[in-house]
This record gives C-alpha cells, structure tokens and sequence, in this order.
C-alpha cells in the first residue's frame, strides 16, 4: 500500500515526503543537510546532541529535527538567526570539553567535530576549559584504541554495539559532567565481550576511537635487511582504498594497490584470496563429510574473527557447528611461512607476513596463541585498509596515477570465487560454486547464486545440487547472527550451510575500511567486487592453479593430515561480563 503523503514546508521550499518521514530527512530531500553529531542513519534516535534543531511554527521550542516528524502544513526553518546561535553554542560547549590536539589527531581530515565547528564560522573558544584531559586511554585491545579524553558522548559506538552487534560491550556510566563510555568496570576492551570488529570506530564523529596501529612495526620491517617482507591483501580492500585517495566509492583499484605497495618496498605483493581459494577446498570438503557422514549441521562459516569470538563469548554452546576452517589470512600465513618460504630457501623466522585487511579483528585474530603452526607467529603485523592508505600516503605515492600491476605468483594467483570473499554472500556463492562440482562431478554452468547477494542482514536460500537440497543461510551483523544462533541452541535450525560475517554487507563493511562507511558505499564496494569476478577467467576455487600446485607439490588432499595441522584450528569458551 502507498504511503500517505504529508506537504510541509522547509525555508519556504514546498516540500512532499512520506507520512513518518524526520524533519531531518525532510530537509536532505531538497538539498539541506542539517548538521548532526548523534544522528547515524544505521542506528535508532537518540536525540541527545541537539545539534540539529530546527525552528517549526507555533512551536515555542526549537525542536531536534532528527527526532520530530514531518507533519502536515508544518513550517520549517533550518537555517534562522535563532537556529544557527544555538547550534553554534553547542558546539562551542563542546569545543570547551575538549583538547585542542586536531593537528595531531588521527582524525583530522575527516573528524565531524572539527568540520562543523569549521561549517558554523566557529574562529575562536568563547569559553574557558571545563575539563582536564587526563582520562587514561583504553588501549588494552590488540585491535582499538579508547580516547575519553575526545568523545563527545553522542552514544553512537554504544548503539551500534548493541543495536547492530548485539554485543554491548560498552554503555554510558555515572552522570552529568561525569559521564563517560566506559566497559563492564572499566575493565577494558580486551577483557569483555568485545569482539574487535571496529563498528564503534566507523560511527564515532570524532577520534576517540581508533585501530591500534601497525604502521611502524611494518615499517620497521621494511627496513630491516635480514627480513623478507610479504603482504597479503584481502578482497574487500581493493574496492574501498580508493576512496581514501578521493576516488568515488565502489572504485576497484586492484592494480594500483599491487604497484603502490611494490613501491613501499615489500618483497613479494600476494593475494590473501590465494588463500581464500584454499578455504574453499577445505571447508567444501568439511561440509560433504558433515552431509554425507552425518556430522553437526550446520556448519557455519569460520572466516570472520569477530564473529568467532562473539559465539566463543555468547553461544560456546554451538563451536561444533564452526568449520574448523582458519581464516584466509591465517592460512595465508601458514602457507607462506612454510610452503613458500621452502620454495624460496627462506627460514620462517627471515619471514614477515603483513596483512591488509578491511578488518580490526584480524589483528586480535593473528595474535591468537593457537596461530603459529608454521613454527613462529603465522601472521606478523595487520594493517587495516585505513593504514595502508597512510603508509602510501607517507611515502609521497600518487596512488591515483599508479600503473596497474599484477601480484606476485604463486601466492598471488587467485580466481572469482575468492573475490566475492569480500561480500556477505561470497563465502556462501564461493562453497556452492565448488561444492556442486564436487558433489556431482558435473559443470555447473550458472556460476552466480544471486539468492544470497546483497545487502539484507538475512538471506536464506534452498539450492538444488542434483536432487540434494542444500539449506543455506547468510547472515552479516551480529544481530542478525544471533537469530540463527539461537535457532540452533534450541535445535532448530533448518540448515545445512552457515555463512556469517560480523559486519553489516560482510568484510567490504568492516571496522578497518575508509571513513565513511554506508549502505550506499557498502552497496557499491560489493558492486566492484562483483565486476572483478565477472571479469575474471577463472571463477571456481578448486580451478586454481596455483591451488592444484600446492596440493600436489605441499598438501597433498584437503584435509589431509598437512592440512589438519597448518590450516585448520579449534575454539575457546570465554566469559560473559
Ligand atoms: S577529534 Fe576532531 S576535533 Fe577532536 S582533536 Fe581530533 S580532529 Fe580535532
Ligand atoms: S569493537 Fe565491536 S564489539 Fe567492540 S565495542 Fe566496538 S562495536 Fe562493540
Ligand atoms: S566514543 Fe565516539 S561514538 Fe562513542 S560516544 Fe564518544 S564520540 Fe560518540
């Protein structure tokens, strides 16, 4: 049924919208967009900032446009004499509780904070300091960094972590001036039931947030002459790191990516979709044993570590359902720390693995104990894609005028199926695509399973593989993870096949990905990375052939006892707080 329509107008602009429709909506429909601080198109109302008031006829108050209804007849103003001077003496109230750090801040070319107070004509600090900035960062976290002394307690992060998430590992404590976003007792990201992911970073206006970083480490490694450093990068990253050198969202830069790196100095530039394509023969393989052998189903996806360590906290009950699967990037470091650095002469130790991942928990993941089965720590420094881009930025690299180059062989070689990795779906299209060939020994002529791609947090599917109906489900956002999960606790779930990725659109949505990131930019990263399959020649894992090589020459089957040992791993219980 069609929405009722309501007629209002805005600075004297007549202006139609849906009945249900914000004042703030309102407004960004012809081209105003009111500023805002706790506002997050992804996350409930909240109202708090005040930042976007606005002037409405007959009402004596100025009213939050982002919590007041359109309304029909209303009469809007978003830009009076009274409107801007109060915006600008909140902002200012803000700019009075908080450290004059923007020069060095990790935030600074795309703090909202700095760019409102910049867009409302605020010169100069009308009011004296009303706080010491002595709170201790938060930075027990492997993968985030807390700064209190920056945050503006617009209640974002807190949102997201319980409205997106489902985890709520952070909340407003104590009142007043004293406010402040603190964990269960203040004990520390690290020690509750973060899961690392890095949605809070995404959302927060300001820099209180951040990626603990890896920057100098990689550096440092460069430099080192006794070192020989590999990167590996995931799929989601070459159709988002353009957009940190103003190239429009949805730009797929794989090429310059290879050559900026190559020019940072790394040894050998590979492919952590190398590495995907060996996840797929291994977890194709897992899940034919659980059909065919009766094993625990379903078996749910093991690539996202933020998603493994929210089911580790929440739902220990269903490890077994878990592909004991590592992730990508760890397979990639276990590989290249042993079957590549044989090849080449190289001892483990001579070895640095650096990653690029769209991802903050990868960096909790390669610290994991039970990730060193090549000997020494499989993967030794993660950098987000945000980090990349500002070591490229450092070294002077006119990213958008760089050469397409290709990656390195043979841990660059890589198909289709590994790139859709980066989309909530991909893991999902990726097993179907092999495990159909597997199962039936005959070509499966359609590659794409478009039932399981796009953007809703939930999508489940029933695949025929030659009279096997195959039950699916793909689920992005913990949130939506938990509905199967508790399907599953309680005995159930319908499923045969899981795929979960912790963030909203999967990996190409994740907490290390360029700022901003929205549906609108998640839908186009995913676009890109379905153009690069498309135009891929080969589209199946198990086509590879660098993934034939190194069962034949290394591995020698999935799930052979080399592979037990170098890419597959266990779970571990963990506290709830
Ligand atoms: S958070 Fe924004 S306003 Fe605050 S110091 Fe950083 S750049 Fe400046
Ligand atoms: S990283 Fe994720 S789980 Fe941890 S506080 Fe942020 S949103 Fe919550
Ligand atoms: S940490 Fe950032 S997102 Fe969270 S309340 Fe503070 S300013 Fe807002």
């Amino acid at each position: 049924m069609a929405s009722k329509m309501i007629n209002l107008t805005i600075d004297n602009n007549k202006v139609q919208v849906p009945e249900g429709t914000t004042v703030l909506k309102a407004a960004k429909s012809i081209g105003v967009n009111v500023p805002n601080l706790c506002f997050h198109e992804d996350l409930s109302i909240y109202g708090a900032c005040r930042l976007c008031v606005v002037e409405i006829e007959k009402h004596p108050r100025l009213e939050p446009s982002c919590a007041t209804l359109a309304e029909e007849g209303m009469v809007v103003k978003t830009n009076s004499t009274r409107v801007r001077k109060a915006r600008r003496m909140i902002v200012e109230l803000l700019l009075a509780n908080h450290p004059e750090d923007c020069l060095t801040c990790d935030r600074n070319q795309i703090c909202e904070l700095r760019k409102i107070a910049h867009d409302l004509g605020i010169r100069k600090l009308r009011f004296e300091k009303g706080r010491k900035y002595d709170y201790a960062l938060d930075e027990s976290s492997p993968s985030i960094v807390r700064d209190p002394n920056k945050c503006i307690q617009c209640g974002r992060c807190i949102r997201v972590c319980s409205e997106v998430q489902a985890v709520g590992a952070i909340d407003f404590v104590d009142r007043g001036g004293r406010t402040q976003v603190l964990t269960f007792l203040n004990k520390g990201l690290d020690n509750v039931e973060c899961t690392n992911c890095g949605q809070c970073i995404l959302v927060c206006p300001t820099g209180a947030l951040r990626e603990k970083t890896a920057v100098d480490d990689v550096w440092a490694a460069i430099d080192d002459p006794k070192k020989f450093v590999v990167v590996q990068t995931a799929p989601a990253v070459r159709a988002a790191i353009g957009e940190d050198f103003g190239m429009p969202a949805g730009s797929l830069v794989t090429g310059k990516m290879t050559s900026s790196l190559r020019r940072l100095g790394f040894d050998k530039i590979f492919d952590t979709q190398f590495a995907a394509d060996l996840t797929i023969m291994e977890e194709g393989h897992e899940l034919i044993g659980r059909v065919t052998n009766k094993g625990v189903l379903p078996m749910i996806t093991s690539c996202s570590p933020g998603w493994i360590k929210y089911v580790e906290h929440f739902f220990p009950e269903c490890l077994a359902h878990i592909s004991s699967c590592k992730s990508p990037q760890q397979m990639f470091g276990a590989v290249a720390k042993t079957y590549y650095a044989d090849k080449i002469g190289i001892k483990p130790e001579d070895m640095y693995v650096v990653s690029i991942m769209p991802c903050t928990a990868k960096k909790f993941e390669a610290e994991r104990p039970e990730m060193n089965d090549s000997g020494v720590i499989d993967v030794d420094a993660v950098l987000t894609t945000r980090e990349a881009a500002r070591m490229i930025q450092e070294a002077g690299i006119d990213f958008t005028n760089m050469p397409d180059e290709d990656f390195d062989k043979p841990l660059g070689i890589s198909t289709g199926a590994a790139t859709i990795f980066g989309a909530s779906g991909g893991v999902m299209e990726a097993a179907l695509r092999t495990a159909y060939e597997v199962i039936t020994s005959k070509t499966l002529e359609k590659v794409e399973f478009e039932q399981v791609r796009g953007m809703d947090g939930l999508k489940t599917a029933t695949v025929d593989v030659d009279g096997l109906e195959l039950k699916v489900a793909v689920a992005n956002g913990l949130a939506n993870a938990k509905v199967l999960l508790e399907q599953i606790a309680k005995g159930e779930s319908p499923y045969h096949f899981i795929e979960i990725m912790a963030c909203p659109g999967g990996c190409l949505g994740g907490g290390g990905q360029p700022i901003p990131t929205n549906l609108e930019i998640r839908k186009k990263r995913a676009a890109a990375l379905y153009r690069e399959d498309e135009g891929m020649p080969i589209r199946k894992s198990h086509e590879n052939p660098a993934i034939t090589a190194i069962y034949e020459e290394f591995l020698e089957k999935p799930l052979g006892e080399k592979s037990h040992h170098l890419l597959h791993t266990s779970y571990t219980k963990r506290e709830r707080y």
